[in-house]
């Protein structure tokens, strides 16, 4: 079909009452020059792509953001314009929406990946999109794609496209319950996947529909006729297609033949509530014999995915097998348009259905949901999805490009482990984006790393336990470390209390008198000091949970005191702090002070006081730092990171007194 941006603006303006037209016919100028003497593998302007999927949009009632948004989304990939171009010209809203879009291009799919991955890969897909309509506009820019598929003379390349299409952009669209999208991308990918079953269905759909035209005609008449006569005026009647898909899915699961499957007539009837669904099917009943089993009632129970419909499968006109859908215009309209609907659509009326439906969808669509409740004005709705949902998951790619799926917080020893244990168990060095990181680097969406294994490292050590963040990594390293010598453990064990010991000034183990070491016997139940050790050497016993019996929180980490900073920006200023106070040992470099004072800001920690103490070799610093800081965990991670400040050699706890 031809498109112009004459026909967008009509067809926008059917449901955009307030559109300003001129700002989309500038978009559409706007784009058309930026891709002009582009053109399409099919020979056609470069602009046709954008406009096509921008009339796809209107089908989903978008705003006037999102299709002018939507004009421009290969703009600053494939121009000399770029976002903040695009910023100047149509606003940060805009700019921020296209954003999103080029960002999800990132998203690679990879011939021949496991159903995790393809699992994680859909996740990051959502993940890497902060405002739905991302998604909504790259489903478009799919969805015409698909549809111009055949001009793409590499038949390996049609492929990949449509495999991804399938694994990655339909069950998203199903997710969001955007059917009217997914069935076509569905149909659009089975196409060039399959093409002889897709032809086979095919025609055979079209003979069925000849046949079945003059019924279907009759059969619509029939009960248009009868519903009114008892007096049921407001509602809509229409036969329905299946998608080629879905019929040939039927077949292979059930293993039906295509006549077993297709050879009855489906006809909707949508209605104006609840009541009249039940009304309707009722009349039906009455005045038709229904086939025992087929009546499936998804308003009173609906689908996992929400669906709501009630199903029945009569003899209709003729003896012939008819099956019905009766449901609300709100159903239809959702199952339609899923997500979009609620956007877009949402009138207020029956926000309280709207609700109840959205509960029984999946986990990141009720985060969505309590962001809903929260956020009345509809603009606020959309910012305040900037996916707030999996702001708890990470994906981090192996250098091959398989997605490992991690919670936020997550190391590269998290990583390693989540790859395989025996890659965790002797992991020894990483490159986090090709630069060379620790195993205790916390990685970040969209990393890629590598992690460098020797079988001679030793195994895991009894310090990881704490490098970790994932329950797996840490089963796994206790798992390891359990079939370690007693005498290793033990000694393992010591080293760990002791440096734990330092860290909050304590001249360390030895320094542990015998009366403390029976209470922490008595405490944890050990008959020996040994075994105490050992339970910490085989990652049992947390040496924190130890110091904590022996000292009070006074002695570990100094006195308590009032906060000396003041909240500005409206941030949280915690009610007790203690005054820590560090030696640093750095490189005398330049910027050294200032990647300190940033760490620590980043820790939220406040700086008291900063002096340069003397000079012990020509080139290194000792600094000396008193800063304000919360309990032992913010301590640990005080000193960790700025131990792995470049040009930082070595950073001690000094005790009051010393
Ligand atoms: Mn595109």
């Amino acid at each position: 079909m031809k498109h112009s941006i004459s026909s967008l603006i009509s067809a926008a303006e059917k449901y955009l009452p307030d559109l300003n037209s001129k700002r989309l016919q500038r978009a559409y100028d706007f784009a058309d020059q930026a891709h002009n003497g582009q053109l399409r593998k099919d020979g056609t302007p470069y602009i046709t792509h954008p406009l096509a999927a921008a009339h796809i949009l209107t089908k989903l009632h978008v705003d006037e953001d999102t299709l002018i948004a939507c004009l421009l989304h290969d703009v600053p990939e494939d121009t000399v314009y770029d976002l903040k171009d695009l910023e100047k010209l149509f606003g940060k809203k805009v700019r921020f929406l296209v954003e999103g879009i080029t960002k999800l291009s990132k998203v690679h799919y990879h011939d021949n990946m496991q159903e995790r991955q393809v699992e994680s890969l859909k996740k990051l897909f959502i993940h890497s999109a902060q405002d739905l309509r991302t998604i909504l506009i790259k489903l478009a820019d799919r969805l015409h794609n698909m549809q111009t598929i055949n001009a793409i003379p590499k038949p390996e390349k049609r492929v990949r496209i449509s495999k991804e299409t399938l694994e990655i952009y339909v069950p998203v669209a199903n997710l969001l319950g955007i059917w009217e999208l997914k069935s076509q991308l569905e149909d659009l990918s089975f196409k060039t996947l399959f093409p002889e079953e897709f032809k086979m269905i095919d025609e055979n759909v079209k003979k069925t529909n000849i046949k079945h035209d003059k019924l279907l005609k009759r059969s619509i008449e029939a009960v248009k006729k009868l519903l009114r006569s008892y007096d049921i005026k407001d509602f809509k009647i229409e036969g329905r297609e299946k998608s080629h898909y879905s019929i040939y899915r039927k077949m292979l699961r059930q293993g039906k033949s295509f006549n077993e499957i297709f050879d009855l007539m489906g006809i909707r009837i949508v209605v104006a509530d609840v009541g009249a669904c039940y009304q309707v099917l009722g009349i039906l009943h009455q005045n038709f014999t229904p086939k025992l089993g087929r009546l499936k009632d998804y308003i009173a129970i609906p689908k996992n995915n929400g669906y709501q419909s009630i199903h029945t499968t009569v003899f209709g006109i003729d003896g012939n097998l008819t099956e019905f859908q009766i449901r609300t215009e709100e159903m239809d309209l959702e199952s339609s348009y899923g997500v979009a609907a609620h956007y877009f659509y949402a009138n207020g009326k029956n926000k309280k259905t709207l609700k109840q439906k959205w509960q029984r969808k999946s986990q990141w669509v009720q985060r969505i949901l309590d962001i809903q409740r929260d956020i009345k004005n509809n603009e606020d709705f959309i910012e305040g999805l900037k996916l707030d949902v999996f702001q708890d998951r990470i994906f981090v790619f192996t250098p091959k490009g398989d997605v490992i799926d991690l919670p936020r917080g997550s190391t590269v020893l998290d990583f390693a482990y989540h790859i395989h244990s025996d890659i965790g168990n002797f992991a020894v060095s990483a490159h986090v984006n090709g630069k060379p990181e620790s195993l205790r680097y916390i990685l970040k969406s969209g990393d890629v790393a590598n992690i460098e294994t020797s079988k001679e490292s030793g195994g895991p050590k009894i310090s990881w336990i704490d490098q970790v963040n994932t329950a797996l990594a840490r089963n796994k390293i206790r798992e390891y470390l359990k079939y370690q010598s007693k005498d290793k453990l033990i000694a393992q064990g010591e080293k760990q209390l002791d440096e734990k010991l330092k860290v909050f000034g304590h001249p360390g183990i030895d320094a542990i008198t015998k009366g403390q070491r029976g209470l922490i016997q008595r405490y944890f139940e050990q008959n020996s000091w040994k075994s105490v050790m050992t339970e910490i050497g085989a990652g049992i016993l947390d040496p924190r949970e130890l110091i904590q019996v022996v000292y009070s929180e006074e002695e570990i980490m100094g006195e308590e005191a009032e906060p000396r900073r003041a909240s500005y920006s409206g941030e949280k200023v915690p009610e007790k702090v203690h005054k820590v106070h560090f030696y640093i040992e750095v490189i005398n470099k330049i910027g050294m002070l200032r990647d300190l004072t940033s760490a620590l800001a980043d820790l939220e920690i406040n700086i008291l006081n900063m002096s340069s103490l003397l000079t012990k070799d020509r080139g290194v610093n000792i600094l000396d730092f008193y800063v304000e800081i919360q309990d032992l965990k913010q301590l640990e991670k005080a000193m960790f990171t700025m131990g792995q400040i470049p040009g930082v050699i070595k950073v001690t706890r000094i005790q009051n007194g010393q």
